[in-house]
């Protein structure tokens, strides 16, 4: 990390992160502990050799991964991954996850994760090109429209998932949009995909105000992270009253305490690591951790809110724009403290939903206008904030424990409806 955000005291794999909520929310609920057992691995994982040929002709051969975990509700799906970090745990654990996270939206559909343990920066975009060819030749075989269905996730694009759909449709033979999500729209996206993450955190951050008797005028948020996530729900939250008193880059923070214009400052996509640039006042992405806000988004990076620094933070309300930016002993002091944390599975999952919403439009070979997908996305949000809330409100657990809940339960009742073959 290029400032002094704390770093992880206690590094949490997304596996040991995956078992430990599975555990958790089992214990709320009288499950068979067969299923829990089960739910504890996954289905299958799937390690492929890709070899690509490099620019100067030489061959270099990369390692890929398809962890599928369950698909008692639907067809497995999940994003992949480009990252020289990739492993098997790795994938099995973020599969998990995205199990948790499609059952507590009632998609119908399990969850996946896979990708290339390389680093994209270091390849040509024809390398890239060569790469993803390769690589959905040595998948094809287990996935598909009905069976798993990639999306993008770090080091991976639209871009990369037109060659994903472009090379299986070449060796089955017929045009297959519904193959992957996040495509662009030209191959069969979805209008609203890209900012569908940030739109779901702002709207569940309404929600929450809301439960929380709070309007959202004169609430004051501060956002970690200014990319895809974090800057279309900063500029949402601001749209719809709030007060964004801050925003960050990795080298810094932005602090104003009137309130930033957030459409005037380019996010992540539009200018890379532009915040500090247009700031006045520049703070730590630590500071801004700890601002006296009323509602604090990190939507940056993984375990930002750790032992070191949950005691400081002074926010009343956060919400996980990122993927587990809260450890699990930071979890418990924030829930001591009565700060409320409403989950990331929860939270962040307009990007699947919407990955959902473009499924149904390839099958349907019919697209929606982006109004539409902004409408279904904020009713499938709706619903999906009023189960956790049923669950926090009867059973008296925090956000995160109501989530896992919400999610088991319908896992759990799936697997009891189908039964244990043979
Ligand atoms: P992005 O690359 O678009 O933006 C990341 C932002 O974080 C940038 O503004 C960058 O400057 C900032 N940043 C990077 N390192 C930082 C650091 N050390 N400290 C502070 N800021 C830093 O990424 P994104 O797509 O917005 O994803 C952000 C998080 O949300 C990730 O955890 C990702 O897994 C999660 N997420 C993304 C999606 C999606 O579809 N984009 C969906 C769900 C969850």
């Amino acid at each position: 990390m290029e400032d002094s955000t704390v770093e992880s005291t206690e590094p949490e794999s997304a596996l040991e992160t995956a078992r430990r909520q599975l555990h958790h929310a089992a214990s709320h609920l009288d499950i068979d502990q067969n299923i829990v057992e089960r739910l504890k691995h996954p289905k299958k994982v799937h390690e492929v050799t890709v070899p690509i040929e490099r620019d100067d002709g030489t061959v270099d051969v990369f390692t890929g991964y398809r962890a599928q975990h369950d698909s008692v509700r639907g067809p497995y799906k999940g994003g992949l991954r480009y990252h020289p970090e990739v492993t098997r745990d790795e994938c099995v654990g973020l599969g998990m996850w995205m199990t948790w996270k499609c059952a507590v939206m009632d998609l119908p559909f399990g969850g996946a994760k896979g990708g290339v343990a390389v680093n994209p920066k270091e390849l040509s975009s024809g390398e890239k090109e060569r790469l993803t060819r390769r690589f959905a030749q040595e998948i094809r075989d287990v996935i598909g429209p009905n069976r798993d269905i990639p999306a993008p996730d770090m080091g991976t694009d639209p871009q990369t998932m037109a060659w994903l759909m472009d090379a299986y449709s070449m060796q089955e033979g017929e045009t297959t949009p519904s193959v992957v999500t996040g495509k662009p729209p030209v191959v069969g996206g979805s209008e609203g995909r890209e900012e569908a993450p940030g739109r779901s955190v702002a709207i569940i951050t309404k929600q929450a105000c809301e439960y929380y008797n709070s309007d959202l005028d004169g609430t004051t948020v501060a956002v970690q992270g200014y990319g895809s996530v974090g800057a279309n729900a900063a500029r949402l939250l601001d749209e719809w009253g709030a007060t964004v008193v801050a925003i960050s880059d990795v080298n810094g923070a932005m602090y104003e305490s009137d309130g930033i214009d957030t459409a005037a400052v380019p996010s992540h996509d539009e200018e890379p690591e532009a915040v500090t640039k247009y700031a006045d006042d520049v703070i730590s992405n630590n500071e801004l951790l700890m601002l006296d806000v009323d509602v604090l988004i990190p939507a940056a990076l993984g375990n930002v809110i750790t032992e070191a620094n949950a005691d400081a933070i002074a926010a009343d309300l956060v919400v996980e724009g990122a993927n587990g930016p809260t450890t699990s002993t930071a979890s418990t002091i924030l829930a001591d403290r009565n700060i409320a944390v409403i989950p990331d599975i929860l939270a962040n999952a307009g990007g699947v939903t919407v990955s959902y919403f473009e499924w149904l439009q390839d099958i349907n070979r019919r697209s929606w206008s982006l109004e539409r997908v902004n409408d279904e996305l904020e009713t499938e949000m709706q619903a999906a904030w009023e189960a956790v809330r049923t669950e926090f409100e009867q059973r008296d657990v925090t956000w995160r424990d109501a989530a896992y809940i919400v999610a088991l339960s319908r896992i759990a009742e799936a697997h009891e409806a189908r039964g244990l073959w043979p």
